[in-house]
């Protein structure tokens, strides 16, 4: 079997797992190749598991420069599978953002309290309850409800420690 002879549809699947970009939370970079965590020389295997995306930069520092370990790479793997499957696009694309900036407040608008629910779940959010807006709905028959245009949310300690072990490629699993 030859190198490049990853089949398309795991090529795509490795891709929408990182979500085309480079895996490392940290870099997140949209050009992305193929890596091996393995090494294909070693391993001969093209296998999903063993695939991840990287960008060019971080595919060289890993592969050439070694100045990423193969345990990294194995744990930003494990950790995007485990992301995916807890978290929304949303919640993931938050964690990044609060990653880079340390805020331990936010924002969100409409239906925001429903993007970030898993996140919620787990302890990472808290609404604050601060007053904002309100949409108030009056019907015919009487029905009167308000709607919150906002809310403001607070990272917990809990989540300011995920979102550390996520983006410095520490398990996220326990
Ligand atoms: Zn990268």
């Amino acid at each position: 079997m030859q190198r490049d002879h990853i089949p398309a549809e795991v090529k795509r699947a490795v891709l929408v797992e990182a979500g085309h970009r480079c895996a490392i939370p940290t870099c997140r970079a949209t050009t992305t190749e193929i890596a091996h965590i393995d090494p294909w020389a070693k391993s001969n295997d093209n296998s999903f598991e063993n695939l991840i995306a990287l960008c060019p930069n971080c595919h060289t520092r890993f592969d050439q420069k070694k100045e990423i370990d193969q345990q990294s790479i194995r744990m930003y793997k494990q950790n995007l599978s485990i992301l995916n499957n807890r978290y929304g696009e949303f919640e993931r694309r938050l964690f990044e953002i609060l990653a880079k900036s340390g805020e331990r407040v936010f924002v969100v608008g409409v239906g925001g309290d429903i993007l970030v629910a898993n996140a919620v779940k787990d302890g990472f959010f808290e609404d604050k309850h601060v007053e904002g807006m309100w949409l108030e709905i009056v019907g015919d028959n009487g029905y009167q409800k308000k709607f919150p245009m906002s809310f403001t949310f607070w990272v917990t300690d809990a989540g300011v420690e995920f979102i550390r072990r996520y983006a410095s490629g520490v398990d996220i699993s326990s």
